[in-house]
């Protein structure tokens, strides 16, 4: 059984009031599944039967100190970056950097704006590659580290905030999309800031064949078996998209020409990947050593998708 023939009326969704959508987030349909929690995080997904869209359904009820402006950075910052896969980050920069450059061929002085730009190295790179950069950050941390480490000076504060508008031909955003509770305002956002015929590129989680079959598992286990659904539908990656919903999401924005493209892209080692679900050490670094194999050699799931879309004349 797949999760998407699981009858909803199994699963009840909570009460109104107990925080679960009503409508998709990215199409507004009201065709949603809910299916049942994980026992050990008490978080259930909805699935959109329209768009394909796969998200947290409690996400309202969440609050990150990671978006109050005045906490710090309380994750482990130094254990993050010695799991990152060397070299990932970079090729998928300069990947979408070539892309951008063709689309936006022909216009005078390209500039690029990054949302959420971190340590401003992907800045320091498009700075290389010809566009004078500009982007922002909520911590003021980030922002030092930006102007030290690469003379890059961020903007401090929410997009809104900032008063620009008509100001850029690509604005970028990697990993933001799902970590925001109001997307709708993002976009918004994203789309003011954009020049008439600018690009908007974005890269986000992908909903796989994968998180169906763990979904799937979860559910014929009472919400028993939950390691994969745990890691993939979390406060981080609160939606998982799909091209389809990403053209509906982006559609409904105003956007046009949405090219959608999957990608095996691990950013964590594998080791770390498996770690991360809760797998013992021993078991995480041998599984890890298949896992790079996999990656680099066969078909593994595109788990993310790299998104480009045009804000019209
Ligand atoms: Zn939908």
């Amino acid at each position: 059984m797949t999760a998407s023939t699981i009858p909803a009326q199994s699963f009840p969704a909570p009460e109104p009031g107990q925080g679960a959508a009503r409508a998709c987030a990215a199409c507004g349909s009201a065709q949603l599944v809910h299916h049942r929690a994980s026992r050990r995080t008490g978080r259930s997904v909805l699935s959109c039967r329209a768009c394909g869209l796969r998200a947290w359904a409690e996400r309202a009820t969440f609050r990150h100190d990671l978006e109050d402006p005045a906490g710090a950075l309380t994750f482990d910052y130094d254990g993050y970056v010695n799991g990152k896969r060397e070299g990932t980050a970079q090729s998928a920069w300069q990947e979408a950097l070539d892309i951008l450059a063709g689309e936006l061929a022909g216009r005078p002085g390209l500039n690029l704006f990054d949302v959420g730009a971190g340590d401003g190295e992907f800045l320091d790179l498009a700075r290389q590659r010809g566009f004078s950069v500009s982007g922002n950050e909520l911590h003021a941390g980030a922002v030092d580290i930006a102007r030290s480490r690469y003379g890059v000076d961020l903007m401090l504060g929410e997009l809104r905030d900032l008063g620009l508008a008509d100001a850029y031909d690509a604005v970028t955003m990697w990993c933001v999309l799902a970590h925001v509770e109001d997307v709708d305002e993002l976009l918004t956002d994203s789309f003011r800031l954009l020049k008439p015929g600018g690009i908007l590129y974005l890269q986000t989680p992908r909903w796989t064949r994968a998180d169906g079959l763990a979904l799937g598992a979860m559910a014929a286990s009472g919400g028993r078996v939950t390691r994969i659904v745990d890691r993939r539908v979390a406060e981080h990656h609160w939606q998982l998209h799909t091209a389809r919903s990403m053209r509906a999401l982006l559609g409904r924005h105003g956007f046009s020409d949405v090219l959608a493209i999957p990608k095996a892209r691990y950013s964590l080692k594998s080791a770390s990947y498996l770690a991360s679900l809760g797998m013992p050490d021993g078991l995480a670094r041998a599984g890890g050593r298949a896992m790079d194999a996999a990656i680099k050699h066969g078909p593994v799931p595109r788990i993310v998708l790299d998104v480009f879309a045009r804000k019209p004349e």
